[in-house]
């Protein structure tokens, strides 16, 4: 199948001058989305990934269905005042504004095999911080998997030390 005719591009959105990428007509065809899992599952396997971390809110949907299938856990990353208990945070830039990233501290553990899920790399701002935090908590990042990478913002450079898995390239 070809994903590609699944992803939608709204220009403009959310806000002038951002041509958003939308997964939701990709997450909406059962088999696309099957599709899509299944190439991040293999990446997960390569890699041996004994834990998967996604971004919200998108990195959740991506991540969960490779975290169920191999058995092992998900821990989230989630935007300010969402995480109840301890965490560690730092602060990212996005395409389109800032923000400030949150982990459960206790959620990670030293020496874990982390991949991290998202749907989009695009400045890659949000990976970097999120590999920060592993990092910080003493967990090994062993790859980063993303359905769209945006070429043009090179995102990519600033993953040169690690197994970067991308599906489709705008
Ligand atoms: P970045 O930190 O710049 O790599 O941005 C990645 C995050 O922002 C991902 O979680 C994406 O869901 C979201 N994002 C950034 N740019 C876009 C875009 N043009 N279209 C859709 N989502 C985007």
């Amino acid at each position: 199948m070809n994903l590609y005719d699944k992803i939608a591009h709204i220009p403009d959105f959310p806000k002038e001058g951002i041509l958003f990428h939308d997964v939701t007509p990709l997450m909406a065809d059962g088999e696309a989305f099957r599709e899509a899992c299944q190439t991040m599952i293999e990446f997960a396997k390569k890699v041996n990934a004994d834990v998967i971390v996604g971004p919200e809110s998108r990195g959740f949907i991506f991540g969960c269905p490779v975290a169920y299938e191999l058995g092992i856990g998900f821990v989230p990353i989630r935007k300010p005042n969402k995480l109840p208990r301890e965490t560690l945070s730092v602060s990212y830039d996005l395409e389109y504004g800032s923000n400030e990233l949150h982990v459960h501290k206790e959620d990670i553990q030293k020496g874990q095999r982390v991949l991290i899920i998202d749907d989009l790399l695009a400045t890659g701002g949000t990976v970097e911080a999120t590999i920060q935090m592993m990092e910080e908590l003493g967990a090994e990042v062993v790859g980063c998997a993303f359905l769209i990478e945006l070429e043009e913002l090179k995102g990519r450079e600033l993953l040169k030390d690690y197994d970067v898995l991308t599906m489709l390239k705008f």
